[in-house]
């Protein structure tokens, strides 16, 4: 995962086809949510700017995800387009770029920070995943638990009634 780039780097214009398999393990991306994942492709092309190196392309990957409805396992195929920007001067702001000492680029820590951005804000593993009973602690995707408030029993709901009440 470690790229070479010396030979793009004497010249404006010139660029280079990236085509890497990163060895991310879910470890890496320290987030409770993602418990596993596929090996991480990253494609793209990388072109001197002239102050900078730009790389325009797509990371594609699976990450096995905990859906915080109902706490089971899904899977999650996530393809997403980046465009980061990287250089190895010390004397530019450094927020703008991943820096990269001397010819070689790790693209590892971009790569991880794109994935975790590009996760989208809900973790469902599916859009109308019924959850867990509150009651019963049941995943109501799969069982049909009678805890609901409207299929209680009414004596017991009366019961309910006078309960709040004391
Ligand atoms: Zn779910
Ligand atoms: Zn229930």
């Amino acid at each position: 995962m470690k790229v070479n780039v010396s030979s793009i780097l004497c010249s404006d214009g010139l660029s280079q086809n990236i085509t890497e398999i990163l060895d991310i393990s879910a470890d890496d991306f320290d987030n409770k949510d993602i418990v596993d994942n596929e090996p991480v492709k990253l494609d793209g092309v990388i072109t001197n700017m002239g102050d900078y190196l730009l790389l325009s392309g797509e990371i594609d990957t699976s990450l096995k995800l905990v859906c915080s409805r109902c706490l089971e396992y899904f899977d999650f195929q996530l393809k997403t387009k980046i465009e980061e920007k990287f250089s190895n001067r010390t004397d530019i702001n450094q927020d703008d770029f991943y820096f990269f000492e001397g010819d070689i680029i790790d693209f590892k820590e971009m790569v991880i920070q794109d994935i975790l951005l590009s996760l989208p804000m809900k973790l469902i593993c599916k859009e109308d995943c019924a959850g867990i009973c509150p009651q019963c602690g049941k995943n109501k995707n799969l069982y049909n638990c009678n805890c609901s408030g409207e299929n209680l029993d009414p004596r017991l709901s009366v019961l309910n009634e006078l309960l709040k009440k004391g």
